[in-house]
């Protein structure tokens, strides 16, 4: 066990759990908007095995956008980099549901980690497929990749966001339009909105997240070359238009969710989670970011 690791951990919990400057919880899905903001957690899972946690890491969050970093591990391991023709690997410097690009691109999403690239990679998991399969595919992986069983998806946070997501529509029928859908809209949104729903504790997406960490990290999911690839996507396009500062800040590969939880990749050696509901102008979690900036910070962790 690493004491310093854990003490770093246990200072970070207590400074900023009672930080009151902790950004505003989303609630354009309106199931979200009622999660208690004076929330804050932390796990570490190295690559040797460990785990380590400080604050609320027993409680369940919604993991939402980065349940994206997993469909695309699935769709990539369903189509390959056939997958790339539909989809770019680009940063987009715009919000993570914003349509404009989208036309600019005639329909061909600029990475796999904004709404409409997601709702791509979510039709490539379930094409030829009942959703009800391509959750069940999904839900197989996060749990055999957490080694944890006890991960499930909120129905009413799902059913939250059907009933408000009109952007989301707005995207799949554009899609659609373009030819880049290969099963209908309501179906395809109806499993992305499912797979978003996902909820965790800190300590199921660090453990989830291992596979990320490449080296000799168990369980091996997807091979170390993808893994290579996965992570260069975290860094360039895993945190909206917030990337620039975010790289800045914390230099390492990571992706975040309107729920309030970053999974951050220390290749090599950890895999971070940290949840906190409050979120910045860009949608990341505000105390999240701060706690991912002073971990990484104290460890000497980055990437550069
Ligand atoms: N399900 C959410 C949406 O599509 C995910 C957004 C996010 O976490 O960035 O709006």
């Amino acid at each position: 066990m690493d004491a310093r690791l854990q003490q770093i951990l246990d200072a970070i919990n207590s400074d900023l759990r009672d930080d009151p400057d902790r950004g505003e919880v989303a609630s354009y899905i309106p199931e979200l908007g009622q999660v208690d903001p004076n929330q804050f957690a932390i796990t570490v899972a190295t690559a040797d095995g460990q785990i380590y946690s400080a604050g609320d890491a027993a409680t369940r969050f919604s993991a939402q956008s980065i349940t994206k970093v997993f469909t695309l591990a699935i769709a990539l391991g369903r189509s390959g980099d056939q997958l790339w023709r539909r989809v770019g690997r680009e940063p987009s410097g715009t919000a993570f549901n914003s349509i404009v690009q989208l036309e600019h691109e005639r329909g061909r999403p600029r990475n796999p980690f904004v709404n409409a690239g997601a709702i791509v990679t979510t039709d490539e998991v379930l094409a030829g497929r009942e959703p009800r399969e391509a959750l069940a595919e999904f839900l197989s992986f996060i749990r055999a990749a957490a080694e944890d069983d006890d991960i499930h998806i909120n129905a009413d946070v799902a059913r939250s966001e059907t009933a408000h997501g009109h952007r989301n529509f707005a995207h799949a029928h554009f899609l659609a339009s373009f030819g880049n859908l290969k099963n209908p809209p309501e179906k395809v949104l109806g499993t992305y909105f499912h797979h978003c729903a996902t909820e965790l504790t800190t300590t199921q997406l660090a453990r989830a997240g291992r596979f990320l960490i490449g080296a000799d990290c168990h369980p091996r999911m997807v091979s170390l070359d993808r893994v290579r690839r996965l992570n260069a996507l975290m860094l360039t396009c895993g945190h909206y238009d917030g990337l620039g500062e975010f790289a800045y800040r914390v230099g390492l590969p990571a992706k975040s969710g309107v729920g309030g939880g970053i999974l951050g990749v220390v290749p090599g050696q950890a895999c971070i989670a940290v949840w906190s509901p409050g979120l910045d102008r860009n949608g990341n979690s505000k105390l999240g970011t701060e706690a991912m900036e002073r971990l990484a910070r104290e460890m000497d962790w980055s990437v550069f």
